[in-house]
């Protein structure tokens, strides 16, 4: 599986042109010199960095724009990318979800299980309408949520000046809700940083920025994988297009870069005949199917199988024969906190697949 092409960045920010409070020039350069490979902004409906030329290549780094919508009362936040324009804003979520899912773009729900109530002008903004199918992907860990979930008035100034190190895990809900949607459907998980930079006014007057593009840009990453290999200025909407097709299609992981360069992680399955990828079905031959995990350094590493986490193996690769049919990812851990989630791998008993 190492022949894959990886292309690794942030997706989920906001620049001027929304609630952020960078330009976008800032904020590519910021994503420049931490090393990304790309970033997909998601500013409030607002498409219009498209139309102001802002999609391309900046150095070796690929800006792709989608847009984030949401309903009357700010909840059901969903990013889009691939709409030729913005919604209306009084769309119900059925609406939203469906005409998207019709046009072909790729619908992401965000930051899908908040819950916090520690910051009154900053409410949680959950996702409230599973029952819909539309949607293709969902944000399982979001910087930003995270960070407010966990803030307590104890808590609160050692967490503004350590925006990093208060990354733990993605939360057993979000996590528990996704394996439970890829048992009916393949659904990719991807992270998001949700990057505002807000502007902070201090009481002695002094404007200082809370959760720089930069520092974000260091924690949170999805990383993508291609068949064939990706380069700077190549067309854009090929460019796009494949990106899209890789989120869509689940070949991506979420790390976070706290915790190390996680770019050469591999999880993949192989039988006699050939090797699948994250977000691929896998007929179950007679003498099972054996997972492979490789990583760039030594953590420890669990399979999860339908929600329920395996045991510990500690290392940089481990195998695991399987033959039940049912969806299967990959967990991985640094000193107790997440630094790895892969996408699922699907085990189908042989003859289903005939149909
Ligand atoms: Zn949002
Ligand atoms: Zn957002």
């Amino acid at each position: 599986m190492n022949e894959l092409h990886e292309k690794v960045g942030c997706i989920h920010m906001h620049s001027i042109y929304s609630d952020g409070s960078g330009t976008i020039e800032e904020i590519i350069d910021a994503g420049i010199s931490v090393g990304l490979d790309y970033l997909m902004f998601t500013d409030h409906f607002n498409l219009k960095p498209i139309e102001n030329g802002y999609e391309g290549w900046n150095d070796n780094l690929l800006s792709l724009f989608g847009y984030e919508h949401n309903d009357m009362n700010d909840e059901n936040h969903y990013m889009l990318f691939d709409m030729d324009k913005v919604m209306p804003k009084d769309y119900t979520v059925e609406e939203y979800v469906k005409t998207a899912a019709k046009k072909g773009a790729l619908g992401i729900i965000a930051h899908p299980d908040e819950i916090r109530s520690h910051l009154v002008s900053y409410p949680p903004y959950p996702w409230t309408h599973w029952e819909l199918n539309g949607f293709e992907s969902i944000e399982i860990w979001n910087q930003m949520s995270h960070w407010m979930e966990g803030l307590t008035k104890w808590n609160k100034v050692w967490r503004w000046l350590h925006p990093r190190s208060s990354l733990i895990t993605p939360t057993d809900r979000i996590l528990e809700k996704w394996d439970e949607l890829n048992l009916q459907r393949r659904i990719s998980g991807i992270g998001g940083v949700d990057a505002h930079q807000y502007i902070h006014k201090l009481s002695i007057g002094i404007k200082v920025k809370v959760f720089p593009y930069k520092v974000l840009f260091k924690t949170i990453r999805t990383h993508l994988l291609f068949y064939e290999p990706l380069n700077p200025g190549d067309h854009v909407i090929d460019s796009k297009n494949r990106f899209i097709n890789a989120i869509r299609s689940a070949r991506c992981f979420i790390s976070n870069y706290k915790l190390g360069d996680a770019r050469g992680f591999r999880f993949w399955a192989e039988t006699e005949a050939k090797n699948y990828n994250m977000g691929q079905s896998v007929p179950i031959p007679e003498e099972g199917v054996n997972l492979q995990v490789i990583l760039p350094a030594d953590a420890v590493i669990r399979f999860v199988y339908n929600g329920k986490r395996g045991g510990r193996v500690t290392g940089d690769s481990a195998t695991r024969i399987v033959k039940e049919p049912g969806v299967y990812r990959v967990e991985v851990y640094q000193g107790g906190k997440g630094w790895i989630y892969s996408n699922h791998i699907r085990l189908e008993k042989e003859d289903s697949n005939e149909s």
